[in-house]
């Protein structure tokens, strides 16, 4: 280990990333950690514990890296999916610690697939980026508005935004004004990709063409209406990554053996929880635990954790159906992908391969969507199983015996 350099970092001289160039990268990680472990007092040596390659992802997916943190690995089904892009029984990966949560989802499971599989459809699938811009006012914002909505104009912002990419199409520009602020949300299909980098890219070369023929001033390449890892109207209204609803018929005596409770037990929770109490807080969630679905199979299959906020624009809902109760539960904005960002890790392409979605589909667009189907599924075990425990008040039970 090269004490000097270590202790050059310990003192600031040299920042973390300032021994990247001086070292092979592996070595560079080791005096990193070494330093973190000095100047904090503490043992890093599970950190230091790892299978990835850290050639590859300290090119693409982390800087300053000095290890990495795991996560214990549990699976739940199998789970019958009835989509266009899956179709078939899963073993679905879940990354998590909260305990009881995987077993949750694992009876969630065992009763949708009790019920012949749960049915899935995607009604939208567009990735967006919104730079703001500023013009002089009102009538300058209206005269961006207008070119922008020039069909001539659009197909060369198009032509130049498909310049950067083989793989992402843009299919519209909508215009948002407030003031002399001025949003365009554009939205594209993304293939596999989840897209992020893709039209942010994209977007940033179309502008160009915008600032050269318009009275105006770009201020942000994102003004926030993307609206990209935040809690927002927009994409559960408007949609955002893939919107996707999922349904199931729970015959009622399978609510009495595996849910051990009644379908109108479940419906009135659904309403009374679900419903009104999402609206009674004003919350843009109006589901039960979405996120913990999401952000569990997320961390497993390498999607960008952050997105479990859109995620959980969810909604569901459950009502009677002849010997039974109809369950669903729509997801307006659920960004995922199978190529790029964290899907090349080893553990990640592993737990998309047990899915069969690791990588581009054939055609391109159909793994990203295949892997958007069998998670709204999942989703909707979570929510099947976590309703029907409230409603027979085993809740508290389940995770006094599971999570403590
Ligand atoms: P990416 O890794 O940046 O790009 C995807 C790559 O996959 C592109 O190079 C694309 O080719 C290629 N590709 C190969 N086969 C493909 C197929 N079948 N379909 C689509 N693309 C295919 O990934 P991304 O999804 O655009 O962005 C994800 C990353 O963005 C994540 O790491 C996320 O954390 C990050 N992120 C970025 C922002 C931001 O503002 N930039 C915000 C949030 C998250 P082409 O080059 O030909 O397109």
């Amino acid at each position: 280990m090269d004490r000097k350099l270590l202790e050059k970092i310990k003192t600031g001289e040299l920042g973390f990333h300032g021994i990247d160039g001086m070292l092979g990268i592996g070595k560079a990680v080791e005096l990193r950690r070494s330093a973190v472990s000095e100047m904090t007092g503490t043992k890093l040596d599970h950190i230091s514990k790892f299978s990835l390659d850290v050639e590859t992802v300290t090119k693409r997916n982390i800087e300053n890296m000095i290890g990495a943190v795991q996560i214990p690995l549990g699976v739940a089904g199998p789970l019958r999916v009835n989509g266009e892009y899956a179709g078939g029984n899963y073993c679905i990966p879940l990354a998590t610690t909260e305990g009881a949560l995987v077993a949750s989802v694992d009876r969630g499971c065992s009763v949708i697939t009790a019920c012949g599989g749960a049915n899935v459809r995607i009604f939208r699938d567009e990735m967006t980026r919104a730079p703001v811009f500023r013009a002089k006012d009102v009538i300058g914002a209206k005269s961006l508005v207008d070119w922008v909505s020039e069909p001539a104009n659009f197909l060369r912002l198009k032509e130049k935004a498909e310049e950067t990419t083989n793989f992402g199409t843009l299919l519209r520009i909508e215009p948002f004004v407030a003031g002399k602020s001025v949003f365009l949300r554009f939205s594209y299909d993304t293939g596999d990709a989840m897209g992020m980098n893709m039209v942010t890219i994209a977007t940033d070369v179309a502008i160009d063409i915008i600032l050269s023929e318009n009275d105006v001033e770009l201020v942000a390449l994102s003004g926030n209406m993307c609206t990209d890892k935040k809690p927002a109207g927009i994409n559960a209204v408007n949609g955002r990554g893939k919107s996707v609803t999922s349904d199931v018929i729970i015959k009622k005596e399978i609510i009495v053996e595996k849910l051990k409770t009644t379908a109108e037990k479940m419906i009135e929770v659904n309403y009374r929880k679900n419903l009104i109490g999402s609206a009674r807080a004003a919350s843009l969630g109006f589901n039960a635990h979405v996120a913990n679905v999401a952000a569990a199979m997320f961390i497993a299959c390498g999607q960008d954790a952050a997105h479990a906020v859109e995620a959980s624009n969810a909604m569901t809902t459950m009502e009677p159906a002849g010997n039974g109760i109809y369950c669903s539960v729509t997801l307006p904005s659920l960004a995922v992908g199978t190529v790029g960002g964290g899907t090349r890790g080893a553990t990640q392409q592993e737990c998309l391969g047990m899915l069969g979605v690791a990588g581009s589909g054939n055609p391109p667009g159909t793994n990203s969507r295949k892997l958007a189907e069998i998670i709204a599924a999942a989703v909707l075990a979570g929510e099947i199983s976590l309703i029907g425990a409230l409603a027979a008040r085993h809740l508290a039970k389940a995770h006094a015996e599971l999570g403590r």
